[in-house]
């Protein structure tokens, strides 16, 4: 038994049953993150020490049989944009190489009060800007399926430190599909919960009004397991819901034979890898064999995602990124300054790559007096049609099923020349994140040996019936089983 394979459902029973110890399996995940990550580069920071006191008070909990839960011990990995107290938060961005945070975010306190072991911090796309994991200042991620092949973005560290096994669980964060796309990517299932259910307190901010943090896991009983623990509402995020947080994994069993599952006809056009669309026709067919109805629906509005999603990113985050001036956080680079305007210079010259600085640029732009109405307003606009294009929809059926990208991973340094193809292999993922709903992202098959993804739109606040049609799915199919060749036993 590889232990660093294991399902957190399975690790924890071993833990209860006081057949393994967390420090055992905290070793054994930290010596495979010393051997093998030198290969896919997922983590920035190993955090060894912490990790191992953690491990050992986890045990304390479980031989006193205190306060045990479903995470108690277990190792997991967190995007390098989540706040960890006296843990650097890089962002993967040199003006905040060195930035320790004197807090922590309220998910790493829920985790930490769940027993939860911090393994380290994953690699992402600088500020979470990118689809492939190329834009992190520091170094390229490398996808545990093909080395040559990217991750995937910008959650590219978690999803590939999940796929390689060197942790039991990750968390990403998705503004606009960094959690799915990736984990479509390297095989993996995660979600993006509604806007509002998981606290954003201690996230550094992209699109303040997208931005979801998000499990990744290796099935969907785990993925609710996770979100479990992090969701509810936090007196430290207002946009947070009031709403109690239900049993994720109470109903997951439940059949869900006479449920609708929703096809949306502007998803299904020419440009999608044929891999991709024969394991979509595959996965459908599926449900229709567990007895869900198959309903052709329409999101009228699809193809204005992809420029309502960036020209209000651009905004939000151009304005997002003003803190990051030298004077307060991180880098701070002031030779021979005039004044404190040269100092902002300086310091964001050299602290921020090229794609945060077009995206800044192009939002500052937008946000111009005179220009404001033209795009910004207009765009707000749009966001409403497509919410409600998803609230339409979705009444007339459970879930909507699409892919998470129309192709599969492509190869490292492919795109990074081309921004707008960088773009587009987003067009799936993006206009949930306006509109607020819930999507989790599954393993569902392989397109030449490359794993392809597909996600489930729920409606606001129903994870529930997304937990319970992914897990139907994952009981009839292995594709989350499968593992790349990096993580079989040697
Ligand atoms: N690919 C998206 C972008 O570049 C991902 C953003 C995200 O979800 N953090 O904006």
């Amino acid at each position: 038994m590889e232990l660093t394979n294991l399902t957190i459902q399975e690790a924890s029973e071993l833990l209860k049953s006081k057949k393994i110890s967390s420090v055992e399996l905290t070793k054994a995940t930290l010596d495979r993150i010393h051997n093998v990550d030198s290969k896919v580069k997922s983590y920035v920071t190993v955090t060894d020490e912490l990790a191992l006191q953690q491990a050992k008070q986890a045990d304390e909990r479980i031989a006193k049989g205190e306060n045990v839960t479903p995470l108690t011990g277990i190792p997991f990995s967190m995007k390098d944009c989540i706040s960890t107290r006296n843990v650097r938060t890089t962002c993967s961005s040199k003006i905040l190489e060195n930035y320790v945070p004197q807090y922590n975010a309220t998910v790493t306190n829920k985790l930490a009060d769940a027993g939860a072991v911090l393994v380290g911090k994953t690699n992402m796309d600088e500020f979470g800007m990118g689809s492939s994991c190329e834009n992190s200042a520091f170094f390229n991620t490398h996808n545990p399926w093909d080395l040559n092949r990217v991750p995937g973005g910008s959650s590219g560290g978690a999803a590939a430190s999940m796929s390689a096994s060197l942790c039991n669980f990750s968390i990403g964060e998705d503004t606009g599909g960094s959690v799915r796309m990736p984990a479509g990517f390297c095989n993996v299932t995660g979600i993006k919960p509604t806007y509002g259910r998981v606290s954003r307190y201690g996230l550094i901010s992209l699109v303040s009004s997208f931005d979801c943090i998000g499990p990744m896991t290796r099935d969907a009983y785990d993925c609710a397991t996770v979100l479990e623990a992090i969701a509810g509402h936090d007196e430290k995020d207002s946009t947070t819901y009031q709403s109690a947080v239900p049993s994720y994994t109470q109903n997951i069993n439940k059949p869900i034979k006479g449920m609708k599952l929703g096809i949306s006809k502007e998803y299904f056009v020419a440009g999608m890898e044929a891999g991709v669309e024969s394991a979509m026709q595959e996965a459908i067919r599926t449900y229709e064999k567990l007895g869900m109805e198959i309903k052709e629906v329409s999101l009228p509005h699809t193809k204005y995602g992809l420029p309502v999603y960036y020209l209000l990113l651009f905004a939000e985050a151009s304005s997002n990124l003003a803190r990051f001036d030298g004077t307060r956080f991180g880098l701070s680079v002031s030779d021979n300054a005039k004044d404190v305007i040269d100092i902002y210079l300086q310091t964001r010259h050299a602290g921020f790559g090229d794609e945060v600085k077009r995206r800044m640029m192009l939002g500052a732009y937008a946000l111009s007096a005179g220009y404001y109405d033209a795009y910004y307003l207009k765009a707000q606009k749009v966001r409403t049609l497509l919410r409600r294009d998803f609230e339409t929809a979705l009444a007339s059926c459970d879930i909507l099923l699409a892919p998470t990208c129309p192709t599969t991973a492509f190869k490292l340094g492919e795109k990074t020349n081309d921004p707008l193809a960088m773009y587009l292999s987003d067009i799936y993922v993006v206009a949930t994140n306006p509109a607020g709903v819930p999507a989790l992202a599954l393993p569902a098959g392989f397109s030449k040996d490359m794993p392809v993804g597909m996600q489930l739109i729920g409606k606001h606040l129903d994870e529930a019936t997304l937990f319970q049609v992914g897990h139907a799915y994952q009981q009839v199919t292995d594709w989350h089983k499968r593992l790349p060749s990096l993580c079989h036993r040697r």
